[in-house]
């Protein structure tokens, strides 16, 4: 991973300090001795996360950290403050400032590494559920995919496992406010928990009596069912050896005891902040899957959708030999319905007519909105004698039983024309179908509408 990291401190030997070890790391690294310097760097350099020193001369780290979270384009910048090892009170003060996690000095490098990679994770995904809101907006999507609805009332559902049950319970108390805690002593019990109960983070200790906690955080990170969920390991003062494993295995951020219940509260929330994002992505990209197929009106394919399909239809049905039959469907004298009713009665009959032609056609065939009031049906494996029947069926639904409407007089008789063709030899196109279809439509029209015509060729 690389990101760009802005170090903030006004002793120049703490600069040093961690501009090297980042960059031993491969971190691009910027730095600032003062908080205006820090702020002007924010804006100019966008790093992706802030290392702050809280005493400096001037502006302190803490309002240098207040600055950027009340700025909009930059709330989302991740900031660590940097305190000293015995200002607890500095933590509080820092988190009612905005800021996301602490480093106390002298800093750790595990510590570092792993805040560090956990913060700019959830900047990662943060930044790019922007550029997807971006580029929904700018497709006509509109904001169903906007960041600014990262719901913080939402409860987090948390799976502690922990075998001392002081520890277990004080973690729970300080964290059921805003969470629905299940804790689990049992190794083998929390595997089967996390693989059904959906849980947005798991808190382990990796010092359980007579179990491995460290195997359990490898199982849930190789379960297809729990590969997505955060983990946060607690583990004994000092043992560095475990909790650089346990980051290897690929555990998200680390507690180490004892317990202190703002970090514990600052870390949750990065990883429920990460997890709730990457929900969001991928919900985001089905989305726009369906989104970029779907006609936003009737629910029904498009048009684009529509004509690449036809055409791997049709050349794969052209070499099996197999008949492939559509449908060209328009409703008759549909400008009248939104003279009469208006244009929001007119896109109510597109909705009621496209949900009768669902009701009639069977799950392998393709009904989509081919434009205004001109929809297609696709049907493959099905020769024009059958297509015709389909047609003349779709065509009775319509004209059989009035449209309901919301005004006066409540409904709306409507009758439909359609053009039918089928597969005409091996050197058939798309494009040809389309056309015969369509002049078969012309016909229906033209003999009276309410009927369906079949290409003749
Ligand atoms: P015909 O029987 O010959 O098909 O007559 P028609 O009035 O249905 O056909 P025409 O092509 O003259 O008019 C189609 C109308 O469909 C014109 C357009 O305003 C309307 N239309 C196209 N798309 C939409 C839509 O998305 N919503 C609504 N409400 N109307 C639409
Ligand atoms: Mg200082
Ligand atoms: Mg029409």
């Amino acid at each position: 991973m690389t990101a760009r990291v802005l170090v903030v401190d006004d002793i120049p030997a703490n600069v040093k300090l961690l501009e090297a070890k980042l960059g031993a790391e491969y971190f691009d690294v910027v730095t600032a001795s003062n908080g205006l310097e820090a702020l002007d760097k924010v804006a100019s350099e966008k790093p992706d996360i802030v290392l702050l020193d809280v005493m400096m001369p001037g502006m302190d780290g803490f309002e240098v950290c207040r600055r950027i979270k009340k700025n909009p384009v930059t709330q989302h910048l991740p900031v660590v403050m940097v305190t000293a090892l015995d200002q607890l009170s500095d933590r509080v003060t820092g988190l009612e400032a905005g800021a996301d996690d602490f480093l106390t000095k002298p800093v750790n490098d595990v510590a570092l590494f792993a805040r560090v990679r956990s913060l700019v994770r959830l900047k990662t995904m943060v930044d790019e559920l922007r550029l997807r809101q971006a580029t929904g907006e700018s497709m006509g999507l509109g904001d169903t995919l906007d960041p600014a609805a990262e719901d913080q009332s939402v409860r987090g559902r948390i799976l502690i496992v922990e075998d001392r049950p002081t520890s277990a319970q004080r973690i729970g108390e300080t964290l059921e406010r805003d969470n629905d805690i299940a804790i689990v002593a049992d190794v083998s019990e929390a595997v089967v928990r996390a693989k059904g109960g959906d849980f947005d983070l798991a808190i382990i200790s990796l010092s359980l009596d007579r179990q491995d906690g460290l195997r359990l955080c490898a199982t849930l990170r190789s379960l297809e069912a729990t590969r997505q969920t955060p983990i946060l390991a607690i583990v004994e003062e000092g043992d560095m050896k475990r909790l650089v494993r346990a980051l290897d295995i690929g555990v998200n951020d680390y507690l180490m005891r004892p317990i202190e219940g703002s970090e514990l509260t600052a870390r949750v929330r990065t990883q429920l902040r990460r997890k709730r994002f990457s929900d969001r992505l991928r919900h985001s990209l089905q989305l726009s899957l369906e989104m970029a197929i779907t006609d936003q009106l009737t629910g029904l394919f498009n048009r684009r959708y529509m004509s690449r399909h036809l055409n791997t239809l049709i050349s794969s049905a052209a070499q099996s030999g197999k008949p492939v039959s559509f449908l060209i469907l328009d409703i008759d004298y549909f400008k009248q319905v939104n003279d009469t009713y208006g244009h929001d009665m007119g896109d109510e009959v597109l909705r009621e007519f496209a949900s009768r032609i669902s009701a009639n056609v069977r799950g392998i065939d393709l009904a989509c909105r081919y434009g205004g009031e001109e929809f297609v049906v696709v049907m493959p494996d099905t020769d024009l004698t059958f297509a015709y029947m389909v047609a003349e069926r779709l065509r009775q639904s319509v004209a059989d039983i009035p449209f309901p409407i919301a005004v006066s007089p409540g409904k709306l008789p409507v009758t439909i024309s359609i053009g039918v063709t089928a597969i005409d030899g091996p050197g058939d196109t798309a494009d040809a179908m389309l056309r015969r279809a369509d002049q078969a439509l012309y016909r229906a029209k033209r003999d009276g509408r309410n009927r369906v015509v079949a290409d003749a060729a």
